[in-house]
């Protein structure tokens, strides 16, 4: 397989916090053009077979996925697997194990924005939530919208439930060695989702790579929707330097709140090796 492939290898469903459903996105995606697509749901597996039966109704080609919440050097840092086995019990249990904490998190989210004048934000973000164990922020900034404390989502993320910021609360996620085992040990490929996005310093971000390659992670998004040209170069640069193939996703959300869509992204540069050729066999 080639570069120029339209690989869309990121993407979030109602399972996770995207707003449209599995059965949904695979038409939207056929649509858009893409020609290999991954369904990458936070810390869960349960969009996956909705995902390959709606994608085989489409002829589209698919590998299974998902992007697992990390912990690294304080920092939540987000690991995507790919085309592992979905049903692989150490997988399921460790997602399962990742997700715990997301209820009383967001408890006490909504306690600290009662703090700041704006209460019932648990409640009113339930509305929004699709799977009950995967309440999100993305599920808040949606209330805050619809209660008219923000204009759009992005500026959610800006003013509030970020760190420093009213609503924040602290959160402890996976282990990144566990993280890459449950990917590895279920057949897939580990890939360091949106690097440009953490705000590490180069010493800290160098020893996320050595520490993700030696723990046997393979990966790294260069072209995803968080992306600019200089990180794809910066980026490609990184896959030459640590040993790592490259994927491309556009972290598609949501038709009105994700600046990009399915499939709607540059080729990846043509320097690297991408992620779809140590993943030709498990292609559904
Ligand atoms: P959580 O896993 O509950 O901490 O929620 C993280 C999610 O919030 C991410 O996966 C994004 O979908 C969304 N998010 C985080 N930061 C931003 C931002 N600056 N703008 C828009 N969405 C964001
Ligand atoms: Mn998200
Ligand atoms: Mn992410
Ligand atoms: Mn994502």
């Amino acid at each position: 397989m080639t570069h120029i492939l339209n690989a869309d290898l990121h993407c979030h469903s109602v399972v996770s916090d995207g707003t449209l459903t599995p059965e949904e996105l695979a038409p939207r995606a056929k649509d858009n053009g893409v020609e290999l697509w991954a369904l990458t749901d936070h810390d869960e597996v349960g969009g996956q077979d909705r995902a390959i039966a709606a994608a085989q109704a489409v002829g589209l080609p698919f590998l299974t996925g998902a992007e697992i919440s990390v912990t690294f050097l304080g920092v939540t840092v987000h690991i995507v697997g790919l085309g592992f086995d979905h049903s692989d019990a150490a997988l399921v249990a460790g997602l399962r194990q990742t997700r715990g904490g997301r209820e009383q998190r967001a408890r006490e989210m909504s306690d600290d924005l009662a703090r700041v004048g704006i209460p019932g934000v648990y409640e009113g973000a339930l509305k929004y939530v699709g799977n009950p164990e995967l309440i999100s922020r993305s599920h808040f900034a949606r209330y805050l919208v619809e209660i008219g404390v923000c204009k759009e989502t992005n500026d959610v993320f800006r003013k509030y439930i970020t760190e420093g910021k009213p609503g924040f609360v602290a959160h402890r996620w996976a282990a990144l060695r566990d993280a890459v085992s449950w990917i590895t040990g279920a057949g897939g490929v580990a890939v360091i989702a949106h690097p440009g996005r953490y705000g590490f310093t180069p010493n800290e971000e160098y020893a996320l790579f050595t520490e993700f390659k030696a723990l046997g992670g393979q990966g790294v998004e260069v072209v995803t929707g968080a992306h600019g040209p200089a990180d794809y170069a910066k980026y490609a640069d990184f896959c030459r330097e640590f040993g790592l193939v490259a994927s491309r996703g556009s972290d598609f959300h949501s038709p009105t709140e994700s600046h990009t869509d399915l499939g709607r992204l540059p080729d990846l540069p043509g320097n690297v090796t991408p992620v779809w050729e140590l993943l030709t066999e498990r292609i559904l």
